[in-house]
């Protein structure tokens, strides 16, 4: 297998973009490979700038659930473009893709579309300070909600991989009001209501997927939201990732929570950039113009991009089996991957919600960002390459989350695990 053509646009890209990529993670860093550039891709297939093809786990890092170049989202995209790519005014395909997921998310009365889950976070974050009228957050330790100021503080991902979880550039003063709490633990939430009494609202990913998978116990979801409640502060789910990916009905519909706000993102965009926040109308009539609180975009609820999510999330709708299908081939990926790696005396830690699956190379249970720091990297590292190789492309940390989408088909999964079965005896024999 060759990659000359991607280690040559990789050199150029670097004189010209820092690292060479528009987000750190691409980089292959942590894995120390050099990255693979696309030059296109169909259905569960990446094609690489040298012609050589990978199974694709990544699929843009989770908005492409039913693969890459789906028809009718292909169709929606082409046929919106024939119709003006922008007009800074109000559009029908807004309306319609706000009904659409209204009528999935029980807590959603009211949804405002961004470009970004950054840009979501952001301003879910100054809605949940403008209604409470308090200044202070808390966030995971672990879990990523975008790259904003205040949010950039023990990030997991990215930020974990690159060992710098705040940034310079991020001023002590921005994050001061941001606590923090650790996964799956009510005592450590406790203490920062007990060390704050203006706390406006906690964010979660209900279901961490930026530290690895590590989905949130649904006891210690019912409790953080009592003790939200107790204390007057709102409980955001950060569904970027999890939002059509783990239920189509949202991470409440598979943990008895109801969030105050949910931010969502990936699928929401059918592989086009878009961003979302949603809560009870009560909460949204805060915002401008309805409300004071400011928030604001150029390209918000762009019609391409909605005709794409659109055309992706009716499609979800209308298939409800489709994620019970997908989680099945995610457990048998990981079962397959485990039962091989035991084999070579490689203890693996596995889990999947929906089309996500995570693996660990770990002894013990993962349940926080500190356990999944004890995952074996340079095994991963090794797993990582030695798969690249064979065809399979994984996300390059051991940070991130694998999705399936419906192009993967349940023959691609057992060749998925053959791969595993060479690559872990590669390994052991070194
Ligand atoms: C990806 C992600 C974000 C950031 O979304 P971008 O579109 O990359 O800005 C925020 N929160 C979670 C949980 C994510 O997975």
């Amino acid at each position: 297998m060759s990659t000359k053509s991607s280690l040559n646009a990789f050199s150029k890209a670097q004189k010209l973009i820092p690292g060479g990529v528009n987000s750190p993670v691409r980089a292959f860093s942590s894995v120390g490979g050099s990255p693979i550039f696309i030059k296109e891709a169909k259905g569960a297939y990446l094609t690489d700038v040298d012609g050589n093809n990978y199974v694709d786990y990544v699929q843009s890092w989770g908005p492409l659930i039913f693969g890459h170049r789906d028809e009718s989202i292909e169709a929606a995209v082409i046929e919106a473009v024939k119709h003006g790519l922008s007009f800074g005014a109000p559009t029908i395909a807004e309306t319609d893709l706000a009904e659409l997921v209204v009528s999935m998310f029980n807590s959603i009365d009211k949804i405002r579309f961004v470009s970004s889950g950054t840009e979501a976070v952001m301003s879910a974050i100054r809605l949940a300070r403008g209604f409470t009228g308090r200044d202070d957050i808390v966030k995971f330790v672990g879990c990523y909600h975008g790259h904003s100021d205040c949010l950039l503080v023990e990030a997991g991902s990215g930020a974990a991989t690159f060992g710098n979880p705040s940034s310079p550039g991020v001023p002590a003063d921005f994050t001061k009001h941001t606590l923090l709490a650790e996964y799956n633990n009510i005592e450590s939430v406790k203490k920062c209501f007990a060390d704050s009494s203006d706390i406006a609202c906690v964010i979660i990913e209900p279901i961490a997927g930026n530290m690895g998978l590590i989905p949130a116990d649904k006891e210690f979801l019912l409790e953080l939201k009592s003790v939200c409640e107790a204390n007057g502060a709102l409980l955001i789910f950060d569904e970027v990732m999890s939002g059509f990916r783990a239920s189509i009905n949202g991470a409440e519909s598979i943990t008895g929570t109801t969030p105050d706000i949910v931010t969502l993102g990936k699928v929401i965009g059918g592989g086009m950039p878009v961003g979302a926040f949603g809560a009870r109308s009560e909460i949204m009539a805060q915002l401008s113009p309805e409300g004071p609180v400011y928030q604001a975009g150029t390209l918000s609820g762009n019609p391409v991009a909605m005709a794409a999510g659109f055309a992706a999330l009716s499609k979800l709708k209308q298939n409800s089996k489709v994620m019970s299908v997908l989680n099945a081939r995610g457990v048998r990926l990981v079962e397959g991957m485990k039962k091989e790696a035991s084999v070579y005396g490689i203890d693996m830690q596995i889990d999947t919600r929906g089309s996500m699956f995570g693996f660990f190379f770990n002894s013990n249970p993962v349940k926080n960002f500190a356990d999944a720091g004890k995952t074996d990297s340079e095994l991963f590292a090794s797993f990582h390459a030695g798969m690249l190789k064979e065809g399979f492309y994984f996300a390059c940390s051991l940070y991130e989350t694998g999705f399936i989408s419906t192009a993967i088909t349940d023959e691609m999964i057992e060749d998925t695990i053959k791969a595993s079965a060479k690559v872990f005896k590669e390994i052991k024999n070194g």
